[in-house]
């Protein structure tokens, strides 16, 4: 029998760095090279055509047929110059990947020849036969009509030679089918909201928008290596596998010397980022030994959220010229690191501000504390929603391991902040303000800018950390769109901000002072969110304790924690902020236990093969050696010698005996349990019945194979172990 463990082994071997040739000219000279950006526009447009697409990507006024055919007409002479010869709309559906179906830019003529052409109307809408997509029963797949439509607010772009433009996918109905749709509306929703309470500081100010800076942590691992690997092909993660004697208690992977193999990967991954404008600017080893992460600077919010998509994509593509694959599983292996794709999140402005950056005059800090406040208080009221954004089968196996935050949503802020707050809500009732010197400076908030910078402490074991001037969302999985997570915050800081304003509004109208109205309405905040500020240890048994009795909820999984999508409190908040409707909620919430439900069946199905096809074979195979081996002694030795010298040998038969018969048990109650989920009609029973009866299953058999991989003799043990697939050679 071939161990195919020892053949992708040695193939490790040989490896080299792979030799790239990489551009001759520095960065600033290809940055951006694949992108219809400004100056691109402005050079291929008319003066009308260039004016009319920046309103529309500014103000998001609509562009008329003419325009579009000129801006189609130039985005085809400037991605042909650049080798392109198909065009693609680009969109996010609801399975989580990016979608692309290409079309030749050439059509034929009537004289047998070929012409190329891309019109507005191509440009503007396409229908793409999407019947597969998942739509939540929104669109059957008889009625497959659904469209994307292009978001000029994203700018197009030339990936392997293919005119990439960024859309939404909604139906015939013009329910959404994707991510980007809502993502939009939140962005609309939230500069709304947001605007109108910085008016009551700065007139100025006239539109507010959200920033994404992500930071995408992953896992690298040999090709050869990871197609020995059954579980990671099919899940994206190991199933099995005893850990290694060293992984990561040294500590000397986490910023350490990058590995040669892996700094040619990234600088290859980088000049293919940069061509397509994506500003990655950080690469670093992170904990787990081959875990890595990239940072970029931070971007308008749509724009970083297609850029990550992009960058996960190119993340793959990459890696296979360097021979390796990636991993952007949350927990790919256990007991070391998982990864996570920290969102750090602010609010900008016209005017060039950062909301979440504290100001040098009283005035400027009042605003602060007013947004500041205004996220803790949202985040309060809608912290199950904000944990469901961000749930998935693969996250839960990360959130609330020893690395990763738990699945209760808490919020730091640091100290001198909480001092801030505290001081605030000291303060005698704001009746007694108007006595104060004027203008805010009595609320002792100018102090903040001098100390906060420098001295935000680092509480890396918050879900959600104020860094500074912004917010860290760090509870974000790895493979996630996100979308899902930056929809939500902008959607509940936009509601928030909604009625901070309306009452303000109605204090102004009993004429109160304006100060003192926004002073009273963000104390009465700060009281109010309380309960979601934590700034000790998030990974400690007592923190759970204590939110429990702050009534902050912990929902370790999936199924529970998706069911905020579509309480009344969800859809109340989405149809007010238009941003969802109740529809497109119970939509998005029979999608989400769909995947959740064939990610463990599949997981289960791969348990239970390896298990019979790989595992219970070795062992046995090795246990029929012993036994032989067992007989022998017998054979050369006298009786009273046997018996002493044999023990151990025939107490690691009956081990393997032990450990073979309990995965078979294991593995054959499982099944059955399966059987019976996959019956189960109703998708959230069955949900829960993958979760609750099957998933549990999964630790026990684990805990057998592991063991057995610790007595089976290694040249038989098929699977290539955690100490091979952890280091790279
Ligand atoms: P770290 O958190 O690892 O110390 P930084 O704080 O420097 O790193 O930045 C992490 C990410 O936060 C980067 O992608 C950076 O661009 C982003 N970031 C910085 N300022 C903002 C902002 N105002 N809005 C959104 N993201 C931001
Ligand atoms: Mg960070």
């Amino acid at each position: 029998m071939q161990n195919f463990r020892f053949t992708a082994l040695s193939e490790t071997l040989d490896r080299q760095v792979v030799q790239v040739d990489y551009p001759s000219e520095k960065i600033s000279d290809f940055y951006g090279s694949m992108v219809f950006n400004h100056d691109v526009m402005r050079e291929y447009l008319t003066k009308e055509a260039y004016k009319s697409l920046q309103s529309a990507i500014e103000s998001g006024t609509k562009i008329d047929r003419r325009v579009a055919d000129q801006v189609a007409s130039s985005m085809k002479a400037w991605a042909m110059k650049h080798g392109a010869t198909h065009y693609t709309h680009w969109f996010h559906p609801l399975t989580g990947t990016t979608a692309e179906k290409h079309d030749s830019f050439v059509s034929p003529t009537p004289n047998g020849k070929g012409i190329e052409e891309f019109s507005g109307s191509s440009l503007i809408q396409q229908e793409p036969d999407a019947s597969s997509f998942p739509s939540g029963g929104i669109r059957n797949t008889f009625e497959a009509r659904g469209y994307t439509a292009w978001d000029p607010t994203s700018p197009a772009f030339i990936m392997e030679h293919t005119l990439c433009i960024p859309t939404i996918f909604v139906s015939y109905t013009g329910e959404s089918l994707d991510y980007k749709t809502p993502l939009l509306k939140s962005i609309e929703a939230i500069d709304k909201a947001a605007v109108k309470v910085c008016q009551l500081f700065d007139k100025n100010i006239t539109k507010v928008y959200p920033t994404l800076g992500w930071e995408q942590e992953y896992f690298l691992v040999d090709s050869a290596l990871f197609a020995a690997r059954p579980d990671l092909v099919l899940s994206g993660r190991t199933v099995f596998g005893h850990s290694s004697a060293k992984d990561q208690q040294l500590h000397d992977h986490y910023f350490g010397t990058i590995h040669s193999r892996a700094r040619a990967f990234m600088r290859d991954l980088e000049i293919e980022a940069h061509k397509l404008g994506i500003p990655l600017k950080t690469r670093h080893n992170e904990v787990a030994p081959s875990q890595f992460e990239c940072a970029p600077v931070y971007e308008e919010v749509n724009v970083a959220v297609d850029h990550n998509q992009l960058l996960m994509h190119l993340l793959d593509k990459v890696s296979r010229k360097h021979h390796f694959k990636i991993l952007l599983h949350e927990k790919p292996y256990e007991g070391v690191n998982g990864s996570g794709k920290h969102n750090n999140w602010s609010l900008a402005t016209n005017t060039d501000e950062n909301l979440l950056a504290p100001g040098k005059t009283p005035a400027e800090n009042l605003r602060f504390a007013t947004i500041l406040v205004n996220i803790l208080k949202a985040l309060h009221t809608y912290e199950e929603l904000v944990r469901g954004s961000i749930a998935s089968a693969s996250n839960d196996l990360r959130l609330g391991g020893n690395e990763a935050p738990p699945a209760i949503i808490s919020a730091f802020i640091g100290e001198q902040l909480t001092k801030t707050l505290d001081e605030i809500e000291s303060l005698p009732s704001p009746d007694g303000l108007g006595h104060g010197s004027g203008k805010g400076a009595h609320i002792n908030i100018p102090k903040i800018p001098e100390i906060l910078l420098d001295n935000t402490d680092r509480n890396r074991t918050s879900p959600f950390a104020f860094t500074g001037n912004k917010f860290e969302f760090r509870a974000v999985g790895s493979t996630a769109n996100s979308a899902k997570p930056m929809t939500v915050l902008n959607t509940i800081v936009a509601e928030q901000l909604t009625l901070f304003y309306e009452e303000v509004k109605m204090l102004l109208e009993a004429k109160m002072r304006k100060e003192d109205a926004i002073f009273k309405v963000v104390k009465q905040y700060i009281l109010d969110s309380k309960a979601i500020r934590f700034e000790g240890n998030s990974y400690s048994d007592e923190w759970k304790a204590e939110a429990a009795r702050r009534g902050l909820s912990n929902h370790a999984n999936t199924p529970d924690a998706i069911k905020a999508y579509i309480s009344e409190k969800a859809v109340a908040l989405f149809e007010k902020q238009n941003v969802l409707s109740k529809r497109e909620l119970h939509a998005r919430y029979e999608i989400k236990l769909d995947k959740y439900v064939r990610k463990i069946q599949i997981e289960s199905r791969l348990i239970g093969d390896l298990s019979v096809n790989h595992i219970i074979p070795t062992a046995i195979k090795y246990q029929n050696t012993l036994i032989e081996n067992a007989r022998g002694l017998k054979d050369v030795l006298d009786s009273k010698t046997y018996v002493k010298l044999s023990r151990n040998q025939i107490q690691t038969i009956k081990e393997i005996s032990e450990h073979v018969s309990e995965i078979r048990q294991f593995v054959e109650e499982m099944t059955e349990e399966r059987k019976i989920a996959n019956k189960i009609e109703n998708e959230a029973d069955k949900a829960n019945a993958y979760c609750y009866s099957v998933k549990p299953y999964f630790d026990k058999i684990r805990y057998h194979v592991d063991k057995l991989e610790l007595l089976v003799d290694d040249q038989l043990w098929p699977l290539v172990k955690y100490r091979e697939l952890l280091f790279i050679k």
